[in-house]
């Protein structure tokens, strides 16, 4: 339930006014009045309805509204100008400065979030998901927007080659869950044709709206990523490219798994596989399997890297990425 309601507030002015005739008793003293009505919801005052000057009698106690006839109109502005001052009147707002506010940090985030789409369709990578929003026309004659996704399958230096999903949504949220569950991730969910479109017209389709949104996967990868790097447990699998920090390694053969044997306060422990691949799956595979569980997995030797120095390994391209096993269960 909201409540709201309308409220009023008066305050009373600090100068007399004199020189009008009070209709009653002819007294020429008058006490100054402001009074405020204002709309509020649980008692935040939101706006400003009203704001009115009152004159009471000093003698008779005969109180006047600058609405009312007998008030002497030509004062009403001089009187409030005296009362009323931004002091007494901003808090009357209160609701609408944290409405405005709420409105503009919405619009920064949705501003941020734009940019970074902007960034992304101009360079766009393999497995990016693009919202997009098409008619769809209906055998009754009229249209409806449909929501699909497309997903960056190839990109080379003018072509990004996309694959679109076989269902379509009346809402937004529909590829929108079908992205954050992973259902997307799944080649079944396209269609086999595939479209090329200009790497250049990207950005000018998100501009017209047919492309609805971008979101990249890596990104929460990422972030996982780097927590884990930043609070690493026994057992984490690096997936490391070891030319990348060794200038003797085969380029052609250097991926290999650094598990995290020992946590101490400020450093791991990590053991080195024995076999190396060509390409971080494999790596990948020996995670998955199990395989990189066994101890006999391993080479003897032992390598101490500070925790502060993980994230930066990652930077710098030797730790490609990390896995942790309960995730790999699951
Ligand atoms: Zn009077």
């Amino acid at each position: 339930m909201i409540i709201y309601g309308t409220c009023s507030k008066t305050i009373a002015g600090k100068k007399k006014y004199e020189g009008y005739n009070c209709p009653n008793c002819d007294n020429t003293q008058w006490e100054t009045f402001g009074t405020m009505k204002y709309f509020d919801i649980y008692w935040i005052p939101i706006f400003l309805i009203s704001r009115l000057a009152i004159i009471r009698c000093t003698n008779c106690k005969a109180t006047f509204y600058e609405y009312d006839k007998k008030f002497p109109k030509e004062i009403a502005g001089q009187i409030k100008s005296s009362i009323f001052n931004l002091k007494n009147t901003i808090p009357k707002f209160t609701g609408l400065i944290i409405i405005a506010s709420l409105i503009i940090w919405a619009s920064i985030q949705s501003n941020i979030k734009d940019e970074k789409e902007y960034v992304y369709l101009e360079n766009p990578m393999i497995g990016d998901f693009y919202v997009v929003k098409h008619r769809k026309a209906l055998q009754n004659g009229g249209s409806e927007y449909r929501f699909r996704i497309m997903k960056v399958k190839s990109v080379s230096k003018d072509i990004v080659e996309l694959i679109g999903s076989r269902c379509t949504y009346s809402m937004m949220i529909g590829p929108r869950d079908d992205i954050k569950s992973g259902k997307a991730d799944n080649d079944n969910y396209y269609i086999d044709e595939t479209i090329n479109i200009q790497r250049s017209g990207l950005k000018q389709m998100k501009k017209i709206g047919t492309i609805y949104s971008v979101e990249r996967q890596s990104e929460n990868k990422d972030t996982k990523e780097n927590f884990y790097l930043t609070k690493p447990m026994v057992n984490d699998f690096y997936i490391v490219n070891l030319s990348k920090m060794f200038k003797n390694v085969d380029s052609k053969c250097n991926y290999s798994i650094m598990r995290v044997r020992l946590v101490s306060k400020n450093a791991v422990e990590l053991i080195i596989s024995k076999i190396k691949y060509n390409l971080p799956t494999g790596s990948l595979k020996d995670i998955i399997s199990g395989e990189a569980n066994k101890d006999s997995y391993y080479t003897k030797k032992t390598i101490q890297i500070l925790i502060s120095g993980l994230i930066k390994l990652k930077e710098y391209g030797v730790i490609c990425s990390v896995e942790r096993q309960s995730e790999i269960n699951n």
